[in-house]
């Protein structure tokens, strides 16, 4: 079976912890145990979120800028996948043990339309929050501030739809050769098509998405969407909150429209879902990473 799972950043980073290296070591070692069984048996492609850690190296690179120049934001997001890379294919090469199999980690550039609607009204919060002040110089420079109530002035950024993964054909030999294959770690690189060629372009691209197109592409059997929730719910969080083991597509656009996934967090894996089996997909699965340890009997199963 070929199977390409999101990770969710809490994978890597949970609730109420900042990132350490101790925790990432920590948490990616569990994960990859919980993992292996699904792994050992199948062809997999891991796509990993990163949406805490992007902000955090935003946020180290604005702190630091008057003694090491800063980058700009693909190259973040380049530097972020190599590192979260590692640390997966670390922790997974020492699950698989003696085995001849291996993860391997490809640094992906995922093309977006340079006028993808999100570049002209980026709404993804990112790194510090500023004063007044501090967000007028930012927005003399070029960068999109937004105020959020409350907490004050922030960076936002755009995150465009992915349109083609660019190492698709190189990403499908490793898997094919029986490589567990991380690739568009963080949604991947955003790159356009320039007169020149490809060239990077600031944004975050949005992982479900991402991982949606790669499991497409692949034409895999399975999208395996792993986060903290162990289901999938109606009226989540509410008093006649309902947890669903089967959803079809039909039903799925349904609650979308009715406000049932919210914004930012269960939405676009329902989105990602949708169009993953609009598209010849046959499964999705959305379940915890704690769950997918004992197989894939849990969770919220959907289908067209
Ligand atoms: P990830 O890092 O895995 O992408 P997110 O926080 O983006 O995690 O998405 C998972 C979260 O979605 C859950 O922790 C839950 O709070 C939230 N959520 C929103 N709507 C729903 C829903 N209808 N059913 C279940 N979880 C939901
Ligand atoms: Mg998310």
């Amino acid at each position: 079976m070929k199977i390409v799972v999101a990770l969710g950043g809490n994978a890597l980073t949970k609730k109420g912890e900042k990132g350490a290296y101790k925790e990432l070591i920590k948490n990616i070692k569990k994960t990859s145990k919980n993992l292996i069984d699904i792994i050992k048996d199948n062809k997999v492609i891991i796509v990993s979120g990163s949406g805490p850690q992007v902000g955090a190296l935003v946020l180290q690179n604005e702190l630091s800028k008057k003694k090491v120049p800063e980058m700009p934001l693909n190259v973040l997001d380049a530097e972020l996948e190599g590192e979260l890379g590692y640390m997966i294919e670390l922790a997974l090469n020492n699950e698989l043990k003696k085995s001849k199999r291996k993860s391997v980690t490809v640094l992906t550039q995922v093309l977006v339309d340079k006028n993808d609607k999100g570049f002209k009204n980026p709404t993804k919060p990112i790194g510090l929050f500023y004063s007044e002040k501090e967000a007028e110089k930012l927005r003399k420079k070029g960068f999109k501030i937004i105020y959020q109530v409350g907490k004050g002035y922030r960076r936002v950024v755009a995150s465009p739809t992915p349109l083609e993964i660019i190492e698709i054909n190189q990403i499908k030999d490793l898997m094919e050769k029986g490589n567990i294959v991380i690739a568009a770690g963080g949604g991947g690189i955003p790159v356009y098509r320039s007169d020149k060629g490809l060239k990077g372009i600031d944004a975050v691209i949005d992982k479900d998405r991402a991982s949606s197109l790669l499991a497409r592409n692949i034409k895999a059997d399975l999208l395996l969407i792993l986060t903290d929730v162990d289901k999938v719910a109606l009226n989540y969080k509410e008093k006649n909150q309902k947890f669903l083991n089967k959803l079809s597509v039909k039903d799925a656009k349904k609650y979308l429209k009715e406000g049932h996934f919210k914004e930012g967090s269960m939405k676009p894996k329902i989105e990602a879902s949708i169009n993953f089996l609009e598209n010849g997909g046959k499964k999705v699965i959305i379940t915890s990473i704690s769950k997918v340890k004992k197989g894939l009997k849990d969770g919220t199963l959907i289908v067209k």
